[in-house]
This record gives C-alpha cells, structure tokens and sequence, in this order.
C-alpha cells in the first residue's frame, strides 16, 4: 500500500481552518490567489505521489550503508533529490531576493506534510535544509550570505543541525565542542556531535553543517554557546566546493526506523581542526538555533501529520478488503470496515490526523502573519501565537502520529505487524518525532513555563477564546448531524481553561507541580484545540455545501467533529484532574520507584 496526497483535504484545511483564503484576500496588492495555492499543492502532490513515495520501503530495507567515510544513499534517491531540488522546492518559502519563491510558510508545511507522508527519512534532510536557511538568511553576514544561502536554496547543497553530543541532549548548554577565534577572523572547531541527521551523503556535491560550539572565553551554559557555518568542502575563489574541510562523518547509528536517514558522529579536528564561520554574534549562537529550531519543531509536527495520514490511508483500505466475521444487517462475510469496533478506530486515526493537521497548518499561519500582518500590533499578536502553538503542533502531533500508527497495526491484525503491508514501517518511522528536536516532554514543559506567561497570559487567553466563539458557534449551527458537538467542545474548554489557571498560578507558587501535570496540560490543549478545528471545518463545509461551494464532503466533516467530541474532547475532564490533582503523587514518586 502506497500513498496518495490528500491535495483535496489539505486545499481545504489550509483555506478554512488555518485562514490562508482570508490572508490571501486581505492582502491585495500580492500576486498570491488561491488558484495558485492550489496549482502549487497539486503539483507538490503529484511528486509526492508517484517520486517520492514509491521509494519508502525501498529505503526502509536498503538504509544508508557507511563504508571509507562514504555513506550510499538507497537506490533512486539521488535521482528522487535532485528532481524535487530542481522543482523549487526546497525555497517555496525563502525570500525572493536569494532564489527562493517567497510562498507563505502555510503552503511550504503543506508541502512538508505530503513529502513526510511519501517519506519521512526522505524529507527530514530537506526541511533541516529550509531551516539553517532561515537562521542564515536572519543571523548570517553579507558575505556568508552571498556565498552559501542561493545554493542552499536551490537544494544544490544541503544543511544540517548540529547541537547533541553525548553529554548535552535536551541540555544543550552542556556542550563542549570548541570554537578558537582565527587570526583571519574564522574559527577551528574541534569536538564530537552525535545523532546528526544527513551529517553525510552523496545526494549533494557540499555538505553545509550549522554547529553549535563554545569559545574558550564563554559563559557557562546556555549564554556561553555560538552558532558556526562549517562546510564539508571550503570554498575556492570560483565560489565552488574545493579543499576538503575537518568535518568528518566517523559512523552510523542503526537504527528503530527512518533507515534511510543517515544519523551520523560527526567529529572536528582529525588534523587539528575545521575552519568555521560565526553566524550572528559570539555566545548568541541559541538565539539563532531557534530561528532554525523553531521551524524544525513545526516541521517534525507535520511528520506526525504525515505519517498518521499515511496510516490511515493503508488501514482503511485493508479495511474494505479484508473480510472477516458477518455483517449484522445482511449475515454475509463482511468486510471488517462494517464491524462497529474497526469503524471507530479508523474514524480516531481519520479525526486525529486531521485535528492535528489544523494545528500544524494554524501555527505556519500565524507564522506567516508574524511577518506580514499589516500592523505592529496584529504581528506581535501572531507572533505569539505562533510562539504559544509551536509546542502543541510539535507534541500533540507526533503523540498522535504514534498512535494513529499503533492504530493502523491494530486494524490490519497480525499482518500489521509483518513488514510486508507497510504498517510496521510508519510505526517505526512515527516513533523518533516524538524524541527529537525537543522531546515532547520538553515540548509541554516550554509550553507551560515559557508560552503560557507570554502577555501576562494575555496569548493563551485570547486563543482559548477563539476556540468558545467557534464551539458557541457549534451549538449555533442548530446541525442535526453536529449532535451536541457544541456542548461538548464548551465543557473541554472550561477544563482547558481551568487548568491553564491553576498552572498559571503554580509558575510562581510551587513551579515543580506545574511541571509535573506539563504533559496532560499539553494533550488536554491539542484536545480542545483540535476539537474546535474540526469543528470549524464542518460549519465551513456546510456553509460552502449551501453556498453550491463544490465537494466539501460537509456531511463527513460534521459527522468526525462529532465523533471527536464525543470520544476525544470528552477526555478533557480526565486530563484536567490529572494535571490539577497528580502533582502530589509524582512528587512522591520515590517511595513508589525504590
Ligand atoms: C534519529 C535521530 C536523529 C537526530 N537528529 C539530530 C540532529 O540532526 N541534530 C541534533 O543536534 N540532534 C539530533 N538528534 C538528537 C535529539 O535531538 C536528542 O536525542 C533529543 O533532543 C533528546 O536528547 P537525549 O537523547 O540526550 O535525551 P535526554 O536529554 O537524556 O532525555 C532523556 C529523557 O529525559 C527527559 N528529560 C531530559 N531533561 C529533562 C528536563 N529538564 N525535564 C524533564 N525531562 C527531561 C527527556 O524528555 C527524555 O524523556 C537526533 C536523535 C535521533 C535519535
């Protein structure tokens, strides 16, 4: 079973839920139309469908074997690379001025999600790649601009993100590697990172690493760590790839999923050292990760869109296939889609996927709006927004990608778990995005201890009351098939609601209980969050579906918001309790774990 973008869905999502149709329209003088957001995600379909995702087992079962240095990529990969570079698509959304298309972030994670769903090991390197182009393009000088940001645009070189070693993972401020200032104003590296996605391969002709290193003179910690542009190859007076640098690919990790993935030890300083570039200023090299991590967060999110779509395609047609046990109504050998208890979990992997995509989508919105709302006021606002929803998009969204996976297993019986179907593959693959680029237990703790005192939580406050006007709006409808959807959604955002000030309140009082009850709080906010989306969807549908606005499938989207609310939003209460009243135990947790 292979995959076919959702173009359809995503077009709509985009549109109606994330609010693309609306920013289109309030932006007059821009070219952009909506005719050609949907010629973009088309196109951007087509590759998925029938490049990329034909390559997926493929690069499951070659992986990417490590010999003299030398890493081989898994058959067809090159040629896949360089016709998607050559499509654009690595700069759909990088300023015009150095190659790139200059689209909205919204469409580029649309984008993201069908190249994740073709091949999540495949599109991990290119959307690395798209964020060392922003923090280049925000942090980098003229001339390192000048020299690196049109190739990495153009896909001709690739980037990659070098912050772990082994002492310092979710603790970056721990890291050792070293940077000496150079009397040509470079610096030498020298040091050991580990887990570094694409550190080697033979897609591209340069290898453009952004690592995180320490001067000798620097502060402790976290303020005492700076961000360096070091090559694979130095450049020549030509501008082209020349002297091989001190950068070197020492092994391979083997690893759950994600085979065709390079996951590489790097070390600096086999002769003494590599020649690096400082990006931004000395000891401010976090400020310009963020830019980058930022964008990656988003992006492992929509790997969990991603690859939950891609399950749910593979179980719902297994489902119409594989025929086991009798139809209630007909007593004939039913195809197990018609069992009451299979239907539902495939309408929980539908609903989730799309819950979670409407987050993701939302948060490249407000993105987008950060940058080009029309005043001061409205792009601070966004910008919070985006800040407050980044860690909900990456969390909720790679949880759900697991389970929407595990799901996917379950409906397909013992053949799930035998390679052959493929849905062993996206579980293995769903897995690491829920650990890297911030684990998700990191995630809920900067959602709590960082995004939710953004304003004096005057940005979490405003969110939430967006998401009553839309489950007010719910009950509104007055829609048979909308059920109590309405009332539903209202009593998950009173948990959210009472939840967020109970945590509000323990930042200050007792900050290890907000920590304790961080992970429910972040599920509990997907949960309202993604409840209210799809909920938005089926009052937009219905809306266009009166309005003779095309397919919009109205019926199915009222008949998944209502199946949320009742089977997903209602866990909001148990998720409430458990971050209000579970401080206590955890903080006793040693007697229990002696
Ligand atoms: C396949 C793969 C690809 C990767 N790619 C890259 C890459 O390209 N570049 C790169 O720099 N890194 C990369 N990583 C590293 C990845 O980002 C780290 O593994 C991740 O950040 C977690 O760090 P750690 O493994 O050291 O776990 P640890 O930090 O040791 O965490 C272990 C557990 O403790 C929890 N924990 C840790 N600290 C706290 C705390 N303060 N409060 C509460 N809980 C805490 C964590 O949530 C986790 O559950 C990759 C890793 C893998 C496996």
């Amino acid at each position: 079973m292979t995959y076919t973008a959702p173009v359809r869905d995503i077009a709509f999502t985009l549109m109606h839920t994330a609010g693309l149709g609306r920013a289109i329209a309030a932006e007059p003088n821009g070219d952009l139309t909506e005719d050609l957001v949907e010629a973009v995600l088309e196109e951007a379909g087509r590759f998925a469908t029938d490049v990329i995702a034909p390559l997926n087992a493929v690069g499951d079962r070659h992986g990417t074997p490590f010999k003299g240095g030398r890493i081989t990529m898994p058959p067809g990969w090159k040629e896949a690379y360089t016709g998607w570079a050559a499509g654009g698509w690595m700069g759909i959304s990088a300023p015009t001025e150095w190659g790139g298309q200059g689209l909205p972030h919204a469409v580029n994670a649309a984008c993201l999600e069908m190249w994740n769903a073709a091949s999540m090991a495949f599109a991990l390197g290119p959307f690395l790649t798209q964020g060392a182009c922003e923090a280049l393009a925000a942090h980098g000088s003229a001339e390192l601009k000048q020299a690196y940001l049109p190739k990495l645009i153009s896909g001709e070189w690739m980037g990659t993100m070098q912050l772990t070693e082994p002492q310092a993972g979710s603790d970056v401020g721990a890291l050792r590697t070293r940077a000496e200032r150079q009397a040509d104003g470079s610096y030498k590296i020298t040091g050991q990172k580990i887990f570094i996605t694409y550190g080697e391969h033979d897609l591209t002709d340069n290898i453009i690493h952004f690592v995180l290193a320490r001067l000798p003179d620097a502060p402790a910690g976290n303020r005492g760590v700076s961000l360096f542009l070091v090559p694979k190859f130095l450049l020549g007076p030509d501008g082209k790839p020349g002297r091989r640098n001190d950068a070197r690919c020492h092994a391979i990790e083997h690893k759950m999923g994600i085979h065709a993935s390079p996951t590489c030890t790097m070390v600096y300083g086999d002769e003494g050292g590599a020649t690096g570039y400082l990006v931004g200023e000395e000891n401010r090299g976090l400020n310009c990760m963020f830019t980058m991590m930022n964008n990656a967060r988003l992006a492992v999110g929509l790997q969990g869109v991603a690859i939950a779509e891609r399950a749910t395609q593979a179980a719902l047609a297994y489902a119409r296939e594989r025929k086991q046990g009798r139809a209630a109504k007909s007593g004939e050998s039913a195809p197990i889609i018609l069992h009451p208890d299979v239907r539902r979990m495939l309408l929980t992997m539908r609903a989730l996927t799309r819950a979670a995509r409407a987050i993701c989508y939302a948060t490249a919105a407000a993105t987008d709006a950060s940058h080009r709302a029309g005043d001061e006021a409205a792009r601070k606002a966004a910008h919070d927004r985006a800040a407050l929803l980044t860690p909900i998009a990456k969390a909720f969204s790679t949880d759900i990608g697991t389970e929407v996976a595990s799901l996917g297993i379950q409906v397909h019986g013992g053949m799930g778990f035998i390679e052959e179907t493929g849905a062993a593959q996206h579980y293995r693959d769903a897995r690491i995005a829920q650990i890297y680029e911030g684990t998700n237990g990191i995630q809920a703790i900067d959602l709590v201890t960082r995004k939710l005192p953004l304003g004096n939580g005057g940005a979490v406050r405003a969110y939430i009351a967006e998401l009553r006007d839309t489950a007010k709006a719910a009950a509104a409808a007055n829609h048979p098939a909308l059920g109590g959807t309405g009332r539903l959604l209202g009593e998950a955002i009173d948990s959210l609601e009472r939840a967020t000030d109970w945590l509000l309140a323990q930042l200050d009082a007792s900050p290890d209980a907000a920590l304790a009850g961080a992970t429910p709080y972040l599920r509990l906010f997907g949960t309202a969050a993604g409840g209210c989306a799809l909920a938005q969807e089926a009052i937009a549908a219905t809306r266009l579906a009166a309005g003779n606005g095309g397919a919009v499938d109205a019926a199915g989207r009222a008949t998944l918001a209502r199946f949320f609310a009742e089977n997903v939003a209602t866990q909001a209460g148990g998720l409430e309790r458990a971050v209000v009243e579970g401080a206590e135990s955890i903080a006793q947790a040693e007697t229990a774990l002696a």
